[in-house]
């Protein structure tokens, strides 16, 4: 009998170790991030580690009510969410498991990671986006609008533009705004952006930006991606909309410009901790980086990963607010019951 012959009879042999190995080389992984260079990032896991990605795809309530539905008996091993309000709050829910990965907190800096317990890191940045500002160049001037403080400022009544305020893009700014300015100094902040507003809050940021460039509003908030976007596309429309507005980087001269994260974690019922973990840390790993950001037009958590993209390289060097996102995503309950008060729908 050949050796191939002879392996094939003692694998048939013992049958019931094959669902053991089987199950060892699929990783399910729950995704709200779908891009075409996320295929190659995930093929080139499977070349090094022979450990096949099964995704799931869904947007990032799906992933989370899928997760609640299945409870226990859900096959998930990985989670890949964006923005960490929505992190922290599945966190809360239970449905992440926390590792301990030497690896991963030398690579993501602990601002952009959960706030470790006894039993590790529940969830891991991955990129980084900039909550930026944009204004109309014809009607408003660039030093009335580089502060989110002045959103509120009377000064600019009438002009602003944001997507509701309950959005985990918003909830997670206005937290760290709460960080900064203390929670008299947010509640009175986000009166006076409601008291500013051109319209009733609508859309996504995208809309935003369109409406900032058609004039329908002078100031919006933009996650920069969104930005990125519209100056990559190839579309006369897009570059019409590009053409009429400014970009700040807000508050370079303080706190610095607010991120926020797309991130990770193992799935709290996974069976294959082990391969999630590793997983995790190739998304950290430097090649990776730089496909996993791209992907989305952000920057790579790792810093020293270069971003490699035109429209960011546009956006230049700024300085980032250091407040960890974590405790920013930490009191948003309490932001979502100042935003009742102040009727930011
Ligand atoms: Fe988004």
């Amino acid at each position: 009998m050949s050796a191939v012959r002879f392996a094939a009879a003692v694998s048939l042999a013992l049958g019931t170790a094959l669902p053991a190995a089987a199950q060892e080389a699929v990783l399910n992984l729950y995704s709200a991030r779908h891009y075409q260079t996320d295929e190659a990032l995930y093929a080139n896991f499977t070349k090094a580690t022979g450990i096949r990605i099964n995704r799931v795809e869904a947007d990032d309530a799906g992933v989370l009510n899928r997760l609640k539905t299945e409870g226990a008996a859900s096959p998930a091993d990985v989670i890949l969410l964006v923005d960490a309000a929505r992190l922290a709050s599945a966190e809360r829910d239970g449905l992440f498991r926390p590792i301990k990965s030497t690896e991963l907190e030398q690579r993501i800096p602990a601002v952009y990671r959960a706030t470790p317990g006894a039993d590790g890191t529940a969830w891991f940045g991955l990129s980084t986006r900039a909550r930026v500002i944009v204004y109309n160049k014809a009607s408003v001037q660039r030093a009335d609008a580089d502060t989110y403080e002045e959103l509120a400022d009377p000064k600019n009544k009438g002009k602003v533009c944001t997507r509701s305020g309950s959005h985990p893009y918003n909830l997670s700014l206005f937290g760290s705004m709460h960080e900064r300015l203390g929670a008299a100094g947010l509640e009175s902040w986000l009166k006076g952006v409601v008291a500013n507003m051109a319209r009733a809050p609508k859309g996504g940021d995208t809309d935003q930006i369109r409406a900032v460039a058609s004039g329908e509003c002078q100031i919006a908030l933009t996650n920069s991606y969104y930005l990125a976007r519209l100056m990559l596309s190839s579309k006369p429309d897009d570059q019409a909309v590009v053409e009429r507005i400014g970009v700040v980087m807000p508050n370079q001269d303080g706190a610095g410009t607010h991120m926020n994260i797309a991130g990770g974690a193992v799935a709290r019922h996974s069976k294959n901790v082990g391969a999630a973990q590793r997983f995790l840390e190739y998304l950290a790993g430097d090649s990776a980086q730089a496909y996993f950001a791209n992907g989305n037009n952000e920057w790579p958590v790792v810093a020293k990963v270069r971003a490699n993209n035109r429209a960011l390289d546009t956006l230049g060097n700024f300085k980032r607010e250091t407040i960890p996102v974590a405790a920013v995503a930490a009191s948003i309950g309490k932001v979502q019951q100042m935003l009742d008060r102040a009727e930011y729908k």
